[in-house]
């Protein structure tokens, strides 16, 4: 089988595309330009041709996937912007909303053969955060973060920007679906991660170029991380092992049950206490540095104020977790090599 990937040199993407071609599939991978393609080129060398590059400069130009969409039986849409850099919430929402249209706009037009289209959205595309603590179904959606950024404009959080990028996006995909149900002969599935972290397979010379959520646990492993022990055993909300989401963009396409459905992919809460305890239980640390203490198992009485409920995706699509310890010693083994 063939499968289109969107942004395939992103830090998700990366290890999504290793995924299907380690499962088999014939992977066409989208960047945004051939320079964003070489490294990709490189470490999937050995599979060949079942490995290919297309160059899409701009994901929400009209008919952008057009020609792409063609011959391939399955795609997987992950490419949207995660940072925190911009004011006009635009910079988050066109790409996530009209990239999303574009590929499924596509994929209506000329995709016969296309089976399935899985969405990467994210838990921003659920939970709203309030001051009690509340558990989050597939059933959730985060209206406020669209609401707070229609009052605000762009002196709303970029926080709020992304997740209200995220919640039309995923909503642009699951209206298209219902308005062109009786044209299209495929189907959708999204995917919902919390926090994702883990190793790093993508192009990267130095730590502080590492994508949004990699990046915050890397600066709180640094000896000279400033944060507060407060700080340290807030509540993280959920996490995911990067290697775990990428799987489940495998097991979304496959599995007939997650026709229609969205699946919230979380391994648990967390604090970045919890994972500076497993780091300095690691014997002997891959890191050839210190890593912060904070205060040993203050994490541990953290009040979740946000908690998912991931049954669905144990139950349907049969997803399991790397642990807490296993995901934190394969990051810190990445960076070692890397000299970080
Ligand atoms: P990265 O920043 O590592 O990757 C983002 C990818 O999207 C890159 O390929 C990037 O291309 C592409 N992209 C970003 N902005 C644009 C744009 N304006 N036009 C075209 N392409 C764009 O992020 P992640 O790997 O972390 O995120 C991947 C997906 O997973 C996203 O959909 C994100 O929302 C979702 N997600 C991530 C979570 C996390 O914790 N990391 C949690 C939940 C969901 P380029 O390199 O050219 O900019």
């Amino acid at each position: 089988d063939r499968v289109l990937v969107t942004g395939a040199n992103g830090f998700l993407a990366v290890w999504v595309v290793k995924s299907f071609l380690d499962n088999g599939y014939t992977v066409i991978g989208t960047v945004r330009s051939e320079a964003k393609g070489a490294h990709l080129k490189k470490i999937f060398k050995e599979f060949g041709d079942k490995f290919q590059l297309a160059i899409v400069k701009d994901i929400t130009a009209d008919g952008a996937f057009d020609e792409l969409v063609k011959d391939v039986d399955a795609i997987a849409h992950t490419a949207s912007p995660f940072h925190m850099e911009g004011e006009d919430p635009q910079v988050w929402i066109h790409p996530a909303v009209n990239g999303t249209l574009s590929v499924l706009k596509s994929a209506l037009k000329n995709g016969k053969n296309v089976k399935r289209v899985v969405v990467t959205s994210s838990c921003a595309a659920v939970l709203t955060a309030g001051a009690e603590p509340q558990t989050y179904t597939e059933e959730d959606w985060n209206q406020a973060s669209i609401d707070e950024v229609e009052t605000k404009g762009k002196d709303a959080s970029n926080m709020s920007k992304y997740c209200a990028s995220k919640t039309l996006a995923e909503r642009a995909a699951w209206d298209f679906v219902k308005d062109h149900k009786s044209e299209i002969s495929w189907d959708l599935t999204t995917l919902n991660p919390p926090y994702i972290f883990g190793p790093v397979l993508h192009e990267i010379s130095k730590p502080e170029d590492l994508n949004t959520s990699a990046k915050l646990m890397w600066q709180a492993t640094l000896p000279t991380s400033t944060m507060s022990p407060k700080e340290l055993a807030a509540p993280g909300g959920g996490w995911v092992d990067v290697r775990d989401i990428a799987f489940a963009h495998v097991l979304a396409l496959e599995i007939e049950a997650a026709s229609g459905q969205r699946f919230i992919t979380s391994a648990g809460e967390w604090t970045y206490q919890d994972f500076l305890d497993i780091a300095s239980s690691l014997s002997p640390s891959p890191l050839k540095r210190d890593v912060p203490k904070g205060v040993t198992g203050a994490g541990k009485e953290a009040t979740h104020i946000i908690k998912y409920d991931a049954s669905k995706a144990a139950k349907v699509l049969n997803l399991k977790y790397t642990s807490a310890e296993q995901s934190l010693k394969d990051t810190f083994e990445d960076y070692a090599q890397r000299g970080w």
